[in-house]
């Protein structure tokens, strides 16, 4: 909530303004509903794509050892707008661009969860539904309060967004962790889910006709299905979806079963493990995924579209393969990373 139930006025150094209502969480929410491109990523402390400097005025900051802020960043006065509150009128300074734009504006309701299926021992898909439509575009998240957590936790939908208002998630428990022990312990069926969004900017493209590669890593299944959903969707469309997903064991195997669901001519998916076990014997690919990409699809990458999500390293992998030895070029590349 800004302070006192009052709208704060937060002012962009040599650009636009635009309000923080009550009950609005952070300056970085309040911008992107007011339609500002204030560059961002993660939305959740991980990333540090939404720095900016304070010219005027006082913040509260929501979680100040949120790791995508540097000690050399803090020193220097640098803020993280999707961990800050104004607490009153403000002035920053932070370079704005129409591509951060949201392309659905996003909306905080409350959701209901409605089902949940287990995948594998650790993975699980979430269905919950809210009153008004779903709307978003295959490929992006949306901030999800587990009862209980502090902070937002961000989830990628693995549906098509529709009139019947359900948003699916699929969610690995990871040890240790407060907001997935939340949705797998404590967050009941029929239970409210507060949910806001959509969010991200790696979504579905319909600008172009090239063939789509999605590589999933771990529960960066979630927006791979749904983007191979979208493109599967089309009726008239002509584009091939190429689908790897990389899972550590012969036990995560279970999650690959909603692949099953995408069969179709238009799809080939290829599931590699990075760490298989003796038994049961495994005889597909392994390694690691970056890896089985590049064997399968080069020398020719730069005639595909490609999109991918995981864990940072997994990405980070995946970019050197495609920008630095293939060249594709970067307006073909869009990803998220699993902070
Ligand atoms: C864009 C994006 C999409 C994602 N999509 C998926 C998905 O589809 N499926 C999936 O399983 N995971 C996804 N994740 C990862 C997910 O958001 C969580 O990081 C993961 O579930 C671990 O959360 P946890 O609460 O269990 O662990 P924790 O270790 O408790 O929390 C991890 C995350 O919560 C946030 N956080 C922690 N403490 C605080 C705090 N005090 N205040 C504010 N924020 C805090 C941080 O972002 C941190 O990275 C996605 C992440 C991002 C950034």
């Amino acid at each position: 909530m800004s302070a006192a139930g009052q709208t704060h006025r937060v002012a962009i150094e040599g650009g636009v303004s635009f309000d923080l209502p009550p009950g609005e969480d952070t300056l970085l929410r309040a911008a992107l509903r007011a339609g500002v491109g204030l560059p961002h990523e993660c939305s959740v402390g991980g990333c540090g794509a939404c720095r900016f400097e304070l010219v005027a005025g006082e913040l509260q900051t929501l979680w100040p050892q949120a790791p995508g802020l540097s000690e050399r960043d803090r020193k220097r006065g640098k803020h993280l707008a999707c961990q800050s509150r104004p607490v009153g009128d403000c002035t920053i300074r932070v370079r704005c661009d129409d591509s951060y734009r949201p392309v659905v504006a996003p909306v905080r309701q409350t959701a209901r969860l409605l089902a949940r299926r287990a995948l594998s021992p650790d993975m699980s898909e979430f269905t919950v539904q809210v009153s008004a439509g779903a709307t978003f575009r295959p490929g992006q998240y949306a901030l999800l309060y587990p009862l209980g957590t502090v902070g937002a936790r961000a989830y990628s939908m693995s549906n098509l967004p529709g009139a019947d208002g359900v948003w699916q998630f699929i969610v690995r428990r990871v040890p240790g962790g407060a907001g997935s022990a939340a949705l797998f312990d404590t967050v009941a069926v029929g239970d409210a889910l507060p949910l806001d969004g959509p969010y991200g900017h790696a979504h579905l493209r319909d600008d172009n006709d090239r063939d789509i590669v999605c590589i999933a890593g771990g529960s960066g299944l979630a927006p791979m299905l749904s983007i191979a959903r979208g493109v599967l969707a089309q009726a008239a469309g002509t584009r091939r979806v190429r689908f790897f997903h990389g899972v550590r064991t012969q036990a995560d195997l279970g999650s690959t079963q909603v692949l099953d669901g995408l069969a179709g001519d238009r799809l080939s998916s290829t599931v590699v493990l990075s760490s298989p076990e003796a038994q049961p014997a495994w005889t597909g690919r392994t390694g690691f995924i970056h890896e089985e990409v590049e064997r399968a699809l080069a020398p020719d990458l730069a005639r595909f579209e490609f999109y991918f999500a995981g864990p940072p390293p997994m990405v980070q992998a995946v970019q050197e393969v495609l920008m630095l030895r293939h060249r594709v070029p970067f307006e073909q590349i869009h990803f998220d990373r699993f902070f």
